[in-house]
């Protein structure tokens, strides 16, 4: 697909004739020109989305907080607790996107049919769709424009085909960007379940982390709670837990009720760039201990009955 803004392509040359709209899903609709306008686009994603029982944001203030491994986290929890349950992941942290990585499914192949996009999936009940299988190199720099973003991202709510989903969980850029107003904005008639904060114990994240929750309320996004981590280091040799940053009092600060705490621990920074399972690698570790007390929390915010 090749029409103006498209987000692969460049927008340059006639619609559907450069070689990267061979096999693009929205190729005949970009051809006719009716992939066009915001409503349409809104109707696409709710059609697309609507049955998603619940469709969450991962939200930070900044980057390198943890956002993407905690994604990444959430969805391989949710997936071994509930076998019977789908879970997908969506990465539109475009210019950093890391679940590739973080899943270890980087260099895998994203195919697309008639139906579009296939997902990559890391367990049966687990799959993931990322800019990141979209690019040829984990390198390449993507520099892109806000409507190439936000074209790329409404490709992602429209043309991936998750099957049947119970959870979708977002993985967004850091901050409040064009392109957050831009998911919010088309997810608007899909019902999002809300947001989840992730932030760290510093006061800087902290204070970024109070502009992500006024934008939520901004744009009715319901907060499902903060989690914070790195909220202490464990020692690998002796698991002895210590506070490194300085602390704040972050639930009154933003009116959200802490799902957690996820402390800071080494052998998970492993874990996330070897694409290993930290549920698995790190089972009784106080982190992955955390992790299931958060996700507890976090399911009963959603109301969720297994
Ligand atoms: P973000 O998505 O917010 O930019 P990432 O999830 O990519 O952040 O995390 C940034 C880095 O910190 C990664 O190298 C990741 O492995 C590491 N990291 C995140 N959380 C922890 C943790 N609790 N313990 C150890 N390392 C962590």
């Amino acid at each position: 697909m090749d029409g103006p803004g498209c987000p692969l392509s460049g927008g340059a040359g006639a619609p559907g004739a450069a070689s990267a709209c061979a096999g693009c899903p929205g190729q005949a609709a970009c051809q006719q020109g009716t992939n066009t306008g915001p409503d349409a686009g809104i109707a696409k994603v709710k059609e697309r989305l609507g049955q998603v029982k619940f469709k969450v944001l991962i939200l930070s203030g900044k980057g390198g907080v943890g956002k993407s491994t905690f994604t990444s986290l959430l969805g391989r929890s949710l997936a071994s607790k509930f076998p019977e349950k789908n879970i997908g992941i969506l990465d539109i942290d475009i210019c950093g996107p890391s679940q590739p990585r973080v899943l270890g499914a980087s260099g895998e192949q994203v195919h697309n049919s008639g139906s579009g996009w296939s997902p990559i999936f890391i367990e049966d009940n687990l799959s993931v769709m990322s800019i990141g299988f979209l690019i040829n190199s984990p390198d390449d720099a993507i520099i892109w424009r806000g409507p190439k973003k936000n074209g790329l991202i409404q490709q992602f709510l429209t043309e991936v085909d998750w099957g049947q989903l119970d959870f979708l969980l977002i993985d967004t850029p850091p901050g409040t960007s064009d392109e957050h107003i831009s998911l919010v904005t088309s997810m608007r008639e899909a019902n999002l379940t809300g947001g989840i904060l992730i932030t760290t114990p510093q006061e800087l994240a902290l204070l970024d982390v109070r502009k992500e929750a006024t934008f939520c309320r901004k744009m009715k996004i319901p907060i499902l709670g903060i989690v914070e981590n790195m909220s202490t280091f464990v020692c690998p040799k002796c698991s002895t837990e210590s506070e490194i940053f300085p602390r704040a009092n972050r639930k009154e600060e933003v009116e959200a009720t802490l799902l957690g705490s996820m402390p800071l621990d080494p052998r998970l920074a492993r874990c996330c760039d070897t694409g290993k399972d930290p549920l698995i690698e790190m089972k009784d570790s106080p982190a992955m201990i955390s992790l299931n007390s958060i996700v507890n929390n976090f399911l009963a915010e959603c109301k969720f009955q297994p």
